[in-house]
């Protein structure tokens, strides 16, 4: 059995996930990091975090998958303290536009995704009376967005599942809380052209996008056992972008 609490990222060797990864690192967390396709930066990882990050290949939105992903974990390690729900996609096309394959591919990341990972995660959890789950959501799952409904759709999904996973665990000693990221500096925010990001960052009160390194912190902080009686929770990290 692992003697340091283990924590598990879904998609975190780019972005959000990576920064997540690196904060838990440094609180003494012994982390997993699944990845899909970002086979160069699982590598550049690996090597930079030798010992300290197990870097894993795990298709989240594939069951098959994510099954033998927890059943080696449990195997090598017979822990699983902190899971990030972070592995996450985009697939922009306004409602008319839309096609059963786009709506399909983002929620079978997003939100089946998470829900497999979660579903493998609580009963190792309840068992050991202790869990910290974390669900990166979005801004969009709270207010929709232009051109995003099925990433909408997928990001208002991972709150429904938080929010009840949190009742349903809450005696167990397992917290369930959502992240709802605004606009954060990443491969996912530069794919936006660059006249749409001036407009964008105009109308955020604070008038720039945030840092991995801003939601990661908070994640740290939640997965802590000073976080113990917050649960069901969503956090907003948008510089003002949403106030509720
Ligand atoms: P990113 O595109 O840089 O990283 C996404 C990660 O998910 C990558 O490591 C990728 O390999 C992984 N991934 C994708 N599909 C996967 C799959 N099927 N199985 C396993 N891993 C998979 O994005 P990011 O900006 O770092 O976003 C991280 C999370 O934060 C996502 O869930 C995203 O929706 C959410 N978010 C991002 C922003 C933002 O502004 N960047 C805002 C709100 C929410």
């Amino acid at each position: 059995m692992q003697e340091k609490p283990v924590a598990v990222v879904t998609g975190g060797v780019r972005g959000i996930g990576r920064a997540i990864a690196e904060e838990l690192v440094e609180e003494g967390y012994h982390v997993v990091v699944t990845y899909c396709n970002s086979e160069g930066q699982a590598e550049k990882m690996r090597e930079l975090f030798r010992n300290k990050v197990d870097i894993k290949r795990a298709d989240v939105s594939n069951q098959d998958e994510v099954d033998t992903l927890f059943n080696d974990i449990m195997e090598h390690y017979g822990r699983l303290d902190v899971l990030v729900n972070n592995a996450g996609i985009t697939q922009d096309k306004t409602f008319h536009k839309m096609g059963a394959n786009e709506w399909h591919q983002v929620i079978d990341v997003n939100l089946n995704g998470t829900f497999y990972c979660c579903n493998r995660a609580i009963p190792v959890m309840r068992e050991k009376n202790f869990g910290r789950i974390i669900n990166i959501s979005s801004i969009v799952g709270q207010k929709g967005n232009f051109g995003q409904a099925n990433y909408a759709a997928s990001k208002a999904g991972m709150l429904g599942l938080t929010k009840t996973l949190a009742l349903e665990n809450a005696v167990k000693g397992i917290t369930v809380n959502a992240i709802c990221p605004g606009f954060i500096e990443t491969d996912m925010v530069s794919a936006i052209p660059d006249e749409v990001k001036t407009k964008i960052q105009d109308e955020i009160p604070m008038k720039r996008f945030g840092t991995a390194r801003e939601v990661a912190r908070a994640v740290r902080f939640l997965a802590s056992r000073d976080a113990a009686y917050i649960t069901g929770q969503e956090l907003n990290i948008n510089g003002g972008l949403l106030t509720h």
